[in-house]
């Protein structure tokens, strides 16, 4: 049975502690190994070896930083195959998935920050007249932290350390104790990359003892998280006091807003996909989706047709669906099921179990439309975070986009027309952080990625999550 170890100061080890936690195979609902249940002892230990590397760091040249991200971002490339197997196996995602999307884009968020650091400037202010001369200096922050999810495991935590190190800060990071195979294989790519030892340091552990240890370290002084809204509340509580710098990506309960002029065909065939991708265990899955009134009723029958066709089955087969994370997920899934049909919600498709082959003990649901009548019922009000979607007919643009701002989220929608005026009219109107038309899930990463309202604070991407994580100070010379 294998240990996922701590990767402090460039080599693998034990939790002080000697305390371990179970990894689950969600596949096949058995444990295939052991987490280190880090305390806040390991997390010193990992805070003091970024605090040992952080001055050769933040003075190591951008080109010599470059280089070394660059380098991880190919060999990620080259075990492309083994960090997808570990991270289907981990995460119960179909392998297809995590070879075409998870992996390259981990390797893709190195290569971006690698080279976006390069491009990163700060700026001058002349105050004329005044012999005055401004200028910013963007500087690391020193030893910050990076949390994250079990959804994408690699492809977040990669997102929010890559640009944490360009920068030149040095990093203590824990990914979720539900899938933390992918980050632990990281820390040999990290060695062989030649990253100074210290530079970043990945813990394991349990959310509230490792994760809440990073938040609440004194000299921790920025906080990059991705999770639930409710931990990104907890979090808020304990790191606003103690002034720390703050990134929050949280939950979301997005809108697909489907009109009657849309291009029909390709509307179908995403809209397949933003509900069921990743089992639906996306943040930005589209799972409220709302029909223009005069095409209702021929899109529940060829949707529900199309989703009738998806295969849930093992990872490793060829499947559309894997398992879900964890039996704990499961089980909240099934009871969102259950609130809908209470609630007086239509089951179109969906709404089982699946029985997988030799499989019997994984956690497979089969991906699930739900008709719902009131915009305002709970499944329709809050994250589920599983492959169910709930849809319901509008009338006019008013009508929608009350249905669409009316959840506390704010993180994506996704929009279908092809009128122009439409479109401006709606994205402007939209409350939330991307409002993708005629598309989902496209990212340019030079663009900024956040929520808003309860979906989070602050922005990731491009120069935003480098200017995250900088100080700026203004040097102001008079002559
Ligand atoms: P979670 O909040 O349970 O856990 C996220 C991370 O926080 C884990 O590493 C966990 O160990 C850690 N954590 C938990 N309690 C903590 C504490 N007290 N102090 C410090 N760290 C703590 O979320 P999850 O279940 O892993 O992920 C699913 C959620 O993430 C969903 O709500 C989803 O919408 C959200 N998410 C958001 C985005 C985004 O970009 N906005 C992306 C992916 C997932």
């Amino acid at each position: 049975m294998h240990k996922i170890l701590n990767y402090i100061n460039g080599e693998y080890c034990e939790p002080v502690s000697k305390e371990w936690i179970d990894n689950f195979n969600p596949s096949e609902g058995v444990v295939y190994g052991k987490i280190a249940n880090s305390s806040s002892e390991d997390i010193e230990k990992a805070y003091q070896a970024a605090k040992k590397a952080f001055p050769s760091w933040s003075n190591t040249t951008i080109e010599e930083r470059s280089r070394i991200l660059l380098k991880i971002a190919d060999l990620i490339d080259q075990n492309l195959n083994k960090l997808a197997e570990a991270e289907a196996l981990d995460n119960g995602k179909p392998l297809s998935l995590a070879k075409s999307v998870d992996i390259p884009r981990a390797s893709a968020n190195f290569r971006f920050f690698g080279n976006a650091i390069t491009q990163f400037s700060s700026d001058a202010h002349e105050s004329v007249g005044l012999n005055t001369m401004n200028f910013t200096l963007r500087q690391p922050i020193g030893v910050v932290g990076c949390i994250s999810p079990w959804n994408l495991p690699l492809y977040l935590f990669t997102w929010k350390v890559a640009p944490a190190i360009a920068a030149g800060n040095c990093v203590v990071a824990k990914p979720s104790e539900v899938t933390p195979m992918t980050a632990y294989l990281l820390g040999e790519i990290l060695t062989e990359s030649g990253l100074p030892k210290g530079v970043l340091n990945i813990v394991h552990g349990l959310g509230p003892s490792a994760g809440q240890a990073i938040v609440e370290h004194p000299h921790i002084k920025a906080i990059s998280f991705t999770g639930g809204t409710k931990t990104g509340e907890h979090l808020a509580r304990t790191a606003a006091p103690m002034f720390k710098k703050l990134s929050l990506e949280l939950g979301g309960k997005n809108p697909n807003i489907i009109f009657a002029d849309c291009d029909y065909d390709k509307m179908l065939a995403v809209t397949v996909r933003s509900s069921f991708a990743n089992q639906g265990q996306i943040c930005l899955c589209g799972s409220r989706i709302f029909v223009e009134k005069s095409i209702y009723e021929q899109f529940k029958k060829d949707f529900v047709a199309k989703v009738k066709q998806l295969k849930v089955g093992n990872p490793f087969d060829d499947v559309n669906l894997g398992a879900v994370v964890s039996e704990a997920h499961r089980d909240k899934i099934e009871s969102y099921i259950q609130i809908a049909k209470d609630e007086g919600g239509k089951v179109l498709t969906g709404g089982n179990r699946v029985s997988v082959k030799g499989f019997e003990k994984g956690y497979y649901l089969e991906p699930t439309v739900i008709e719902v009548f009131d915009a305002n019922c709970r499944v329709n009000q809050e994250e589920i975070f599983g492959p169910v979607v709930t849809v319901m007919p509008f009338e006019t643009e008013e009508e929608v986009l009350d249905y669409a701002n009316g959840v506390k989220y704010g993180l994506s929608a996704t929009l279908w027309t092809s009128n122009l005026d439409k479109t401006m009219r709606m994205s402007k109107q939209i409350e939330a952080g991307i409002v993708w038309v005629n598309t989902w899930l496209n990212r340019d990463l030079r663009t900024p990625f956040g929520g808003v309202k309860e979906s989070g604070v602050g922005r990731e991407g491009g120069f935003e999550a480098l200017r995250f994580f900088t100080e700026a100070k203004n040097v102001c010379i008079k002559y």
